[in-house]
């Protein structure tokens, strides 16, 4: 099944045209900064310790966080995060702190020794750990354990699932053999036999002669928003029937440089979009540095309305300032202009159905908001599915009552993980 027939004729005529971006934009490697600040929920790192690049700081959401840098832990915070008060430790590295002739003595922990691209899969998958290799995504995992399934099919994803940005295209286009070379090392680790690199067309275009030989199939993507999300286009590969495990191109490369240079995973790369909209640059930076320092970087500034946005404007999360830092969740910076942000009216659904039309994994988003804004977050995610939301945004972009709906699935997820008695009360 091709990407655009996995869906009904209503779908398509109705669906926002919102294109996907084959073609990066300049690439900047961003200095580093004074400071590195890292989120934790577990700490593994004690105020006042000096830090070595590479090493374990803790572990956020079970997905290793490695210093970017050798410095100092000046500052550990503890605070208290969202709604419901989650406890999280902030790490503050200083990174231009002078060490002691016996704290520079020690030796580094990286790099490690090179491993062979060929050896057991059990010490490759050991090296991801080590080297803290994260599959960078929407919700991230340590790569190894998203290696350790039993799927049918393994899909490197060279194409930015959102509208604005490019950096996984930059990354493919830009080593074209090391990707492919990454997918293979990827299919001896894992063990998954038939494996697929997604992107689109100018992707593809750069990585056909170095797939020529290897076994590994190239998908090429429609290039409309929401094509580019993992579950469709490892929907559409498997033509529905099976199980398929996704890995970033960031993540295939990082796990490469793991095992050929000993590496770790301690430097991202994503997209910065100004407020014009069109103007990109692709940032290559440590983990831990502030959206500022990306922001300086790219050469952009922002005017007193403007909005900025952790990703894309279709799945990017608000940000209030500019002291977030880089982790595995952020794909990439929006800064967004006052008027191009949509706004929320939350006024009472109208029951148009446009949302569950355009819901690509055919919700129904309107129930699950209703339910959620009466506070039945148990029977909206037990009748309703909203765990299988992939965020995509398309429900609450086209929905004329303005009704935040992809909060409020956020919410239901939020207050039902984990939960399994059903809740008393009826909408
Ligand atoms: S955000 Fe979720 S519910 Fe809304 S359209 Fe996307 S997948 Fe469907
Ligand atoms: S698009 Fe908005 S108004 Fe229309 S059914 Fe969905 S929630 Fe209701």
């Amino acid at each position: 099944m091709s990407l655009m027939a996995q869906f009904g004729p209503q779908w398509r005529r109705r669906r926002p045209k919102l294109p996907l971006l084959g073609e990066p934009a300049a690439r900047t490697s961003v200095e580093l900064p004074e400071r590195l600040v890292y989120t934790v929920e577990q700490a593994a790192a004690e105020q006042g310790s000096p830090v070595r690049r590479g090493q374990l700081l803790g572990l956020e959401s079970d997905v290793p966080v490695l210093a970017a840098a050798d410095g100092r832990l000046t500052e550990l915070r503890r605070i208290k995060r969202g709604r419901d008060g989650h406890p999280v430790t902030q790490l503050v590295i200083d990174t231009k702190a002078e060490l002691t002739e016996e704290e520079q003595a020690a030796d580094p922990l990286f790099p490690l020794e090179p491993l062979a691209v060929d050896a057991a899969p059990a010490s490759l998958l050991e090296r991801f750990e080590r080297a803290g290799v994260v599959a960078v995504s929407r919700v991230p995992q340590a790569l190894a354990t998203r290696l350790r399934v039993n799927a049918e099919l393994l899909v490197i994803g060279a194409v930015d699932a959102e509208p604005g940005l490019s950096a996984a295209a930059a990354l493919a286009q830009g080593a074209p053999q090391r990707v492919v070379a990454a997918a293979k090392l990827l299919a001896h680790a894992s063990g998954i036999h038939r494996v697929a690199i997604a992107g689109l067309a100018p992707t593809i275009d750069a990585l056909r002669g170095a797939a020529e030989d290897a076994d590994i199939e190239l998908l090429e993507v429609p290039p409309l928003y929401p094509n580019g999300l993992d579950e469709l286009v490892a929907r559409a590969a498997l033509d529905g029937d099976g199980f398929a495990t996704a890995v970033p191109v960031e993540s295939a490369l990082a796990a490469l440089d793991a095992v050929e240079k000993g590496e770790p995973h301690v430097l991202r790369t994503i997209t910065a979009r100004a407020a014009d909209g069109n103007t990109r640059r692709e940032l290559t930076a440590p983990a831990g540095c502030s959206f500022a320092d990306l922001l300086g970087a790219a050469g952009f500034e922002l005017r007193a309305h403007d909005r900025l946005l952790a990703g894309g404007e279709m799945m990017g999360a608000a940000l209030i300032d500019t002291d977030a830092t880089l982790d595995a969740w952020v794909r990439g910076v929006t800064v967004l202009a006052d008027e191009r942000a949509a706004g929320f009216a939350c006024e009472p659904c109208i029951d148009c159905g446009d949302c569950a039309t355009l819901c690509p994994m055919r919700l129904q988003p309107q129930w699950i908001g209703r339910l959620a804004e009466y506070g039945h977050y148990q029977r909206a995610a037990e009748e309703f599915d909203a765990e299988r939301c992939v965020r995509c945004g398309l429900c609450a972009y086209t929905c004329p009552a303005g009704r935040p709906l992809v909060q409020w699935i956020e919410l239901v997820c939020r207050e039902t993980a984990n939960t399994p008695s059903a809740e008393g009360g009826a909408a």
